[in-house]
């Protein structure tokens, strides 16, 4: 392993978690860059660089973008000076496969995964934050049936409007086939780092203060 290593972080969360949230902070915190997949691709088509018209093909092909070239963008993407701090991946890798592939691309540099951070929620509590929300349909207010309601029964803190709106897509039901989803996509990624030893599981359910504690506390000692 080269000294140079600097932290190359993979963050893995359910919807709901607060990844990008908690990402920001440790760019704020630590210097560090996120990349995300999506961003990768629309720069690396925007730039013409050779990755970038191959994915380019594909996607006007309506095809998935393969992930070798993938790999191939984020390459050149990790050559810039920018990431020299350090990198937070997101939405890649998604598979054990991918994982797997990442390892052998880092390894060109001398350089590894220094921690999978695993944002562990609890689904009933997750199910219930996100089921009970909605929102003054006239100025926006957000609103908890559980942890915020209005001081009157019925009518806006903010406005004394009347009519609230929720979400189609926030039900228990749809929360919970996304938590399902997730584990099951994750799973195989999970026991992929923590074969590794490199997994590090934070409690996703505590206030952003304690988990950017702890996320801090985990860069600070892989990043010593
Ligand atoms: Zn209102």
């Amino acid at each position: 392993m080269a000294a140079s290593q600097s932290p190359v972080l993979i963050l893995l969360g359910p919807p709901g978690a607060g990844k990008g949230t908690q990402a920001r902070i440790l760019e704020e915190d630590f210097g560090l860059i996120q990349l995300s997949t999506g961003d990768l691709l629309r720069a690396a088509v925007a730039s013409g660089s050779e990755a970038g018209r191959r994915a380019k093909s594909v996607m006007d092909a309506g095809g998935l973008v393969s992930d070798e070239i993938v790999l191939a963008i984020l390459r050149d993407r990790m050559a810039a000076p920018d990431v020299a701090r350090g990198i937070i991946l997101d939405g890649f890798p998604r598979t054990d496969g991918q994982a797997s592939a990442l390892d052998v691309l880092l390894a060109e540099t001398g350089q590894r995964v220094t921690a999978a951070i695993s944002l562990e929620v609890d689904d009933e509590a997750m199910v219930g934050r996100v089921a009970g929300r909605s929102t003054c349909a006239t100025c926006g207010e957000g609103y908890h049936d559980e942890f915020k309601r209005p001081a009157v029964a019925g009518t806006c803190d903010k406005c004394g409007g009347t009519a609230f709106k929720r979400r189609a897509d926030d039900t228990a039901e749809t929360v919970r086939e996304r938590l399902k989803a997730y584990h099951a996509q994750t799973a195989p990624l999970i026991a992929y780092y923590d074969g590794k030893g490199v997994l590090e599981r934070i409690d996703a359910m505590g206030t952003i203060a304690a988990i950017r504690a702890a996320l801090g506390a985990i860069v600070g000692r892989v990043a010593a």
